[in-house]
């Protein structure tokens, strides 16, 4: 196995937005006047489930077991409002359940939050896609030229399953988008730093990827793995040239200030969301 890669490059300072929420954007993405993307992070909103005793509140954007309803739907308005001017612009989330399943959604085929996937796109001007996460690779492409774009959730289970490449091809089809055309960052998810796992995933990798043994190095007893990577590799074999591809956010487990982090908390985390939609006319 190969020596410990580099971690994942640092995060670019979050932007704090007029309303208190601060989030992560894409360096070089501000050329594209007509779309609308963010990574969140924990800063900012009204729950205190998460938060440190002083805290003030922050933004969990999962309607998870330990937060209230209400909370979470204030801070997913204050999240639309941060990335759109309107609190009340839709975001379109789904069911995620580790699966390569893609869901496409507009005018004909609105998608429902019943609805199961882990990857989202869509064509439709004036709605936001999210994808939720909190250690898991969330990946947000742009085609420039079709106007098309997408929100792919990859866990170990979805990467195994190639979720980013299943969603590339989706765009091909749906949309004609041309892999010259595409845009991708690969968003704040637990690092090679962190992220222990055991050797059934090397197995699992194994007889998926010919070259998946040089996503996984160990350090002492622990093998870990480089799901950042993995995803990377996804969007050039779906032909994106190295250049167009981010990495926006290092690694979730490194940053807890920063970032709800599953491991970090050992299983009691908010949710981050990663949004990308296209601004109306
Ligand atoms: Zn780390």
């Amino acid at each position: 196995m190969p020596p410990a890669p580099h971690p994942p490059s640092l995060p670019a300072a979050p932007h704090p937005a007029p309303n208190g929420v601060s989030l992560l954007t894409v360096p070089g993405w501000e050329a594209l006047p007509w779309l609308w993307h963010a990574f969140s992070t924990r800063r900012g909103g009204v729950s205190v489930a998460y938060a440190a005793q002083e805290s003030s509140g922050e933004l969990n954007l999962g309607f998870t077991a330990d937060d209230s309803r209400e909370n979470v739907v204030r801070n997913r308005q204050l999240l639309a409002e941060a990335v759109t001017g309107d609190p009340a612009t839709p975001l379109v989330t789904v069911r995620q359940v580790h699966s390569a399943v893609i869901v496409t959604t507009g005018p004909d085929a609105p998608a429902q939050p019943a609805c199961e996937g882990d990857g989202l796109i869509t064509a439709q001007p004036g709605i936001l896609l999210g994808i939720q996460t909190a250690d898991c690779v969330p990946v947000l492409v742009a085609d420039r030229r079709r106007k098309a774009v997408a929100a792919f959730h990859a866990g170990w289970r979805g990467t195994v399953q190639r979720i980013v490449e299943h969603g590339i091809a989706r765009m091909a089809r749906e949309f004609g988008s041309q892999p010259q055309d595409l845009v991708a960052a690969i968003g704040p998810a637990i690092g090679p730093c962190c992220y222990t796992v055991g050797p059934d995933l090397l197995s699992a990798f194994q007889a998926q990827f010919d070259d998946a043994s040089s996503l996984f190095h160990t350090v002492g007893n622990d093998l870990r793995l480089d799901l950042h990577e993995a995803n990377r590799r996804q969007l050039l074999a779906a032909g994106l040239a190295p250049q167009a591809i981010a990495l926006v956010g290092g690694c979730t487990a490194c940053q807890p200030q920063l970032f709800f982090s599953h491991r970090a908390a050992h299983g009691r985390a908010g949710r981050m969301l990663s949004v990308i939609g296209i601004r109306p006319h």
